[in-house]
């Protein structure tokens, strides 16, 4: 049985996101991230890249991107939250998406997309309504620059 099913999001209103089917232990692989392996050449060749944060691209490695923006990759429609109970963890060519922390049985599935803070932010409005929730999609270390709030947490953090 997958440890997923597809299901309307309640953080991404217009779209679908991940829930579990059970209840998940911190640390388990719950889906590999897959789509075309390409070379950063390639990345960089490419306008598809260009102009929107690359939300689907992966860095592997020193040659290789992984480029998940196809449809057989379900795990692309993982949403992004500022509380995410899951993170994108890579293992040679491979991404996992594993849960860090416990995740009960019929939670939606998060991870964090990791977007640095720069001047086009407020294109990117995060709907998670977590207590961490800083409005905007960026990484964590980065959302004391929206918040200041978020600076005290960061250091407690570290
Ligand atoms: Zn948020």
């Amino acid at each position: 049985m997958k440890l997923y099913k597809i299901k309307k999001s309640n953080i991404d209103r217009n779209g679908r996101g991940l829930y579990a089917t059970k209840n998940i232990k911190a640390g388990t692989k719950i889906i590999q991230y897959i789509g075309n392996i390409i070379t950063k050449k390639q990345t960089e060749d490419s306008d598809k890249f260009d102009n929107s944060k690359p939300i689907y691209l992966f860095n592997l490695n020193k040659r290789y991107d992984l480029d998940g923006d196809v449809s057989w990759n379900t795990a692309r429609l993982i949403n992004h939250s500022c509380s995410n109970n899951a993170e994108y963890e890579g293992t040679g060519l491979k991404i996992w998406v594993v849960s860090n922390k416990e995740i009960k049985k019929g939670e939606e599935i998060t991870c964090d997309y990791g977007f640095g803070y720069d001047s086009d932010f407020r294109q990117f409005p995060c709907e998670c309504k977590s207590i961490n929730c800083c409005g905007y999609i960026v990484r964590t270390e980065s959302r004391w620059r929206i918040n200041k709030k978020f600076k005290k947490n960061l250091r407690i953090n570290r």
